[in-house]
């Protein structure tokens, strides 16, 4: 990923937020990158456009080797779809849905026959230790039990980036601990990972701290 002086202003009918102000930085391949700041400095939005949900108003952003800042919704939901995991700090799980078919979720506009399909959802189940949960429903699970069907839905399409948004923010730290653990075997199997986190403790499983402040990049931490 490599975004060079993006620009995000939010406009409402008299008022103007520049939530982004010719941010720049570069995450490569493999990398496990955390991202800081106060409230209000942009991190949301910065996610939302990584993950291909939001345009942005100007600069560039290049991502697997393609410049996306001009795509349209249809282009930037295909190339989300195919690449992109996401986690969330409320879990967002369907609670109409079992785990089962939460996490089969991505994989229902692929083009996978359903056998192929049920396969690979329980592979990814065995994996986060939730085949005993296959059938409950995400309310009969514990915080740490609904993150960890949230990192499977995330990564059973094999995404080459995941998107972490405060993923331990709603858990307890034995729970919020194991799913860090997750999120660094995820990485040493080559995913990228960017998290957004207000956490000193989470960033330290990452290996560079990118610190915003008012839009933009204040510091970098490389980390060990
Ligand atoms: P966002 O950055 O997405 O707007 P908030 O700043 O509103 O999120 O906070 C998200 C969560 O992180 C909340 O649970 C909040 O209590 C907690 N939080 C916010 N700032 C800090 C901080 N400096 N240290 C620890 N927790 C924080
Ligand atoms: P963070 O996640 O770091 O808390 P955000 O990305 O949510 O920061 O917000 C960055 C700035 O953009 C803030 O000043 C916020 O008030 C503003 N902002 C965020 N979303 C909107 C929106 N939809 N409309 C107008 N302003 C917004």
């Amino acid at each position: 990923i490599k975004i060079t002086e993006l620009k995000k202003i939010y406009r409402s009918e008299e008022l103007e937020t520049t939530a982004l102000n010719d941010l720049s930085f570069e995450v490569k391949k493999g990398e496990f990158v955390a991202v800081m700041g106060p409230s209000g400095c942009g991190k949301s939005t910065l996610l939302n456009i990584l993950g291909l949900l939001d345009d942005l108003d100007g600069g560039s952003f290049i991502f697997n080797g393609t410049e996306v800042a001009k795509f349209n919704d249809y282009k930037r939901s295909d190339l989300r779809t195919e690449n992109i995991g996401f986690v969330f700090q409320s879990f967002n799980l369907i609670d109409e849905l079992t785990v089962f078919e939460n996490v089969e979720l991505p994989l229902i506009y692929t083009k996978l026959k359903e056998k192929e399909r049920k396969k690979k959802v329980d592979e990814v189940l065995e994996r986060m230790q939730l085949m005993h949960r296959r059938n409950h429903f995400p309310q009969q699970l514990s915080g740490g039990q609904q993150q960890r069907v949230a990192v499977a839905r995330a990564v059973v399409n094999d995404p080459k980036l995941i998107l972490a948004d405060e993923p331990t923010g709603n858990l307890d730290s034995v729970n919020g601990n194991e799913v860090m653990q997750l999120m660094t075997d995820l990485n040493a199997q080559g995913t990228t990972i960017i998290m957004v986190t207000h956490s000193e403790h989470d960033a330290k499983y990452s290996h560079r701290i990118i610190r915003m402040l008012d839009g933009q990049v204040v510091t970098e931490n490389i980390l060990a």
